[in-house]
């Protein structure tokens, strides 16, 4: 039933953030060196991605907005392994194009092609597949670049309760622009960059390293005082096996947390256990209630994390949480000694 449906998707779409999440996943998974994320209006109006990434066949589209098709399994062993790449549900596509006006330009990669049916030539143009409200409404050849463009307008234009939960303009965008910001920080060998209503937020040049990712999004001020952290084998016991990234110096912090981005075997997530060992890392020397600037980076062997405590929120737990707290704070702390603090 086409109602059940939608408020299934309105439980995995939120807001433009979420959309934007899945479509960022989808790109970097497809190998892309550029990824530009456009919104307008928060992402309430418009959410546009592009990426120039593997590409897809007109077979390809077709069957990427189906329900639960992905190409990301290939077998059970995937599964049961832990599956490498960002998305492997098979349902993102699906589910924003029900809850949307969802239209994909794609184009496979020269690169990819001969290794399809050996049909050569007639990827020389792209196609356009146009998705709306759950139904494909057209499919097209169109010329475009080689990668893929999503654009989802109107979000929630089926689902008046969901559109009606979603918040201010500004509210919106700072969702958007802290889920962009997290992978354009993981990934510094990616270009990334986003605009809002036509204005450029931030561009990472995707040739340089982390502190290069940093200058490009927070500023000169934040990266010149970020301090390094690269801890494995100090740590004290617990499951964590390394902790390594930048954090700031306290004159830098700022009264918001929106700017500890922490990932965990390379996934964006937060984790009280991980925030507050950052947070007592810095102890007395956060006035009032500033946060520093973090991007952290933690490995860690895959039993120990839960990362299911709700398949699309970010927020993991550790099996042994306190054990996790001490190791970061400890990580932190070594850093922040070593200038000096
Ligand atoms: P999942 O990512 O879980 O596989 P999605 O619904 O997000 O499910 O995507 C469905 C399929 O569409 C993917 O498995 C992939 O094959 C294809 N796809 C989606 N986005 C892109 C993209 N930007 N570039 C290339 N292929 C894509
Ligand atoms: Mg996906």
């Amino acid at each position: 039933d086409d109602t059940v449906a939608r408020i299934a998707a309105g439980e995995v779409v939120e807001r433009p953030a979420s959309a934007v999440k899945e479509l960022v996943e989808n790109s970097l998974d497809a190998d892309a060196e550029s990824v530009d994320v456009a919104v307008e209006a928060g992402g309430t109006e418009l959410v546009r991605v592009a990426d120039d990434g593997r590409g897809m066949s007109e077979a390809d589209l077709r069957a990427a907005v189906r329900q639960h098709t992905t190409s990301k399994i290939e077998s059970l062993e995937d599964l049961e392994s832990g599956v490498a790449t960002l998305g492997f549900r098979g349902e993102a596509l699906h589910t924003i194009g029900s809850v949307s006006r969802t239209t994909i330009r794609s184009r496979p990669r020269a690169d990819s092609r001969d290794s399809g049916t050996g049909s050569g030539g007639e990827a020389d143009v792209g196609t356009e597949l146009v998705y709306e409200g759950g139904e494909v409404v057209s499919v097209e050849p169109t010329g475009c670049p080689e990668g893929t463009v999503v654009e989802v307008e109107d979000l929630f234009y089926n689902t008046p309760a969901r559109r009606k939960f979603l918040k201010t303009t500004a509210t919106e965008f700072a969702h958007v622009n802290r889920v962009v910001t997290r992978y354009a920080l993981a990934n510094p060998d990616v270009a990334v960059s986003l605009s809002h209503d036509g204005r450029e937020v931030f561009a990472t040049t995707g040739q340089g390293d982390l502190q290069a990712a940093v200058l490009a999004v927070y500023g000169r001020e934040v990266a010149s005082s970020m301090i390094p952290v690269d801890v494995d084998e100090q740590l004290p016991p617990g499951p964590l096996e390394s902790v390594t990234g930048v954090v700031s110096h306290p004159e830098t912090n700022r009264s918001s947390r929106e700017y500890l981005a922490t990932y965990v075997n390379g996934r964006a997530v937060t984790a009280d256990a991980i925030r507050e060992g950052i947070m007592g890392a810095y102890g007395t020397q956060l006035g009032g209630d500033r946060y520093p600037f973090a991007v952290l980076f933690h490995e860690v062997p895959g039993d120990a994390v839960d990362v299911n405590v709700h398949p699309r929120k970010r927020e993991v737990r550790f099996d042994d949480d306190d054990a996790v707290r001490r190791q970061v704070d400890a990580a932190v702390e070594s850093a922040l000694l070593e200038h000096g603090l």
